[in-house]
């Protein structure tokens, strides 16, 4: 306590956004206060350690209650640093011997008590302990093992670490910054943080290559949207491209309005059959792609003649319904699977991805560990007891902040969306999702839900395969 007294009022000196040298700083502070230099640091570690478990302790709480999970990828990285963190500085100081898990949990428990004042009473999240505990093990798991790597990687360079190896060591490895900088014995190298976040910015943005320009047309106005059981529809051609992937040949055009659903939102494109005034014979419409706010239909076979001529013809265009059931019941399934992950395996479940073919669908989720057979039987259980319950998918088109307010940020499973209004996508009492695909009306149609497997396709992440509708039943029946 003396100690504590006589430092007390130099402590502000030792920060380190305003001073160069910090083991300076402690030099300069021994001295002042007449104490060896150790003495000081050993009084004053251990609650300076404490501080640093409470600080990262809160951060953690907030963290995974508003989505993240300790990973190797992306921000999780963040979240595992600061977690393994604490845990070797619990480990340094003998903490997890007095407290164990259970002690250590009961710190995030504190800080839900003294944080409800200012946010309200933390939602249940069933799985926080167990994501804590994961983690752990595969920290101690790991922790040895990273350091012979670091070692390893220290020796290479003759005791001098660049930048890259930092990053490596950190994201590959799971080692915490302090901790390569105590082993190396060398500062954490000042732009660090900066050179990690550029990295994670640079892949995050991958540039999109334009073929067609369409700028200059109208938007296509999106039938689906005003009635999507619209499945026959006129429209008006309003530009014809060359297709640039197939020699130049003139198969691709633009109509004012369109029903027919353009890949996107990771759900493959709509089919359809096409007539043009004047014109023999029909049209398959064999791809759809959205480019701007047009979208490009792509044809079996050449539009004859001179091009110009087909802009403003009217053309008759009848979506293939067997395709679009089969792709809404996989789209439709991956709410409803997602929906079952979540109650079957807690909270910290949002979507990381999702495609929906018509022979099969996957969706990626965070989770810290493959799933158990046991689990997976759940989810398929849990899937197909919403469906049987025939309940009611409602579409509508609400005001951003309105659905944000009601909904929460649970609405972005597939991102954010851009514009002042979402379209928004209820399963009655089960999901609601910020979606732009076909979707059915009642979970009934869905028809049946079989899971293909699940595989945890990196950290993080959990990818489960499944089939809807009448492929489920292709796929039962070949497993007979
Ligand atoms: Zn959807």
């Amino acid at each position: 306590e003396e100690i504590w007294k006589k430092f007390g009022p130099y402590s502000c000196t030792l920060n380190i956004d305003e001073v160069d040298d910090v083991d300076k700083a402690w030099e300069e502070i021994a001295e002042r206060i007449d104490e060896t230099i150790e003495n000081v640091k050993t009084k004053i570690q251990p609650v300076k350690e404490m501080y640093i478990i409470l600080d990262h302790t809160r951060t953690i709480l907030i963290t995974i209650s508003d989505g993240a999970l300790p990973s190797n990828v992306g921000g999780g990285g963040n979240v595992r640093n600061i977690l393994r963190r604490v845990f070797s500085i619990m480990k340094k100081n003998n903490w997890w011997d007095k407290f164990g898990m259970e002690g250590f949990l009961q710190i995030f428990e504190q800080h839900k008590l003294d944080l409800e004042g200012i946010y309200g009473k933390f939602p249940e999240y069933k799985s926080f302990g167990q994501i804590i505990q994961v983690e752990y093990d595969r920290w101690q798991f790991s922790d040895d093992e990273s350091v012979k790597k670091l070692e390893k990687i220290i020796k290479q360079r003759k005791g001098k670490l660049t930048l890259d190896d930092w990053i490596v060591c950190m994201q590959s490895h799971g080692i915490p910054a302090d901790k390569i900088s105590e082993i190396v014995k060398t500062p954490i190298p000042q732009n660090l943080y900066y050179e990690i976040a550029l990295r994670q910015e640079r892949t995050a943005k991958a540039t999109e290559v334009v073929l067609y320009n369409t700028i200059h047309l109208p938007e296509t106005d999106n039938l689906y949207y005003k009635d999507h059981t619209m499945l026959e529809f006129d429209a008006k051609i309003t530009e014809v491209f060359k297709n640039v992937t197939k020699k130049n040949r003139p198969n691709i055009i633009v109509l004012d309005r369109s029903a027919v659903y353009p890949t996107s939102g990771g759900q493959q494109h709509d089919t359809a059959s096409l007539t043009i005034e004047g014109c023999a014979g029909e049209y398959k419409v064999i791809d759809a792609v959205k480019v701007g706010k047009c979208v490009l239909h792509i044809l079996d076979r050449d539009l004859e003649g001179y091009t110009e001529m087909f802009k403003g013809k009217k053309v008759h265009v009848s979506i293939d319904l067997d395709r679009r059931r089969q792709l809404q019941a996989h789209h439709t399934g991956t709410h409803i699977v997602f929906a079952s992950c979540r109650d079957v395996l807690g909270p910290h479940i949002w979507q990381a991805g999702a495609k929906k073919t018509t022979e099969q669908a996957h969706l990626d989720i965070t989770h810290y560990k493959s799933l158990s057979k046991q689990e997976e039987r759940d989810i398929e259980n849990k899937a197909n007891r919403i469906i049987n319950d025939c309940t009611r998918i409602n579409k509508s088109l609400m005001d951003k902040a309105e659905a944000e307010r009601q909904y929460g940020f649970h609405l972005y499973q597939g991102g954010v969306v851009p514009g002042n209004e979402l379209r928004v996508v209820n399963i009655e009492g089960i999901d609601t999702e910020a979606c732009c695909g076909t979707h059915c009306d009642s979970t009934a149609e869905v028809g049946w839900i079989k899971l293909v497997k699940s595989q945890r396709i990196s950290d993080g992440i959990v990818r489960l395969y499944y089939v809807a509708y009448e492929r489920a039943i292709d796929v039962m029946n070949g497993e007979m």
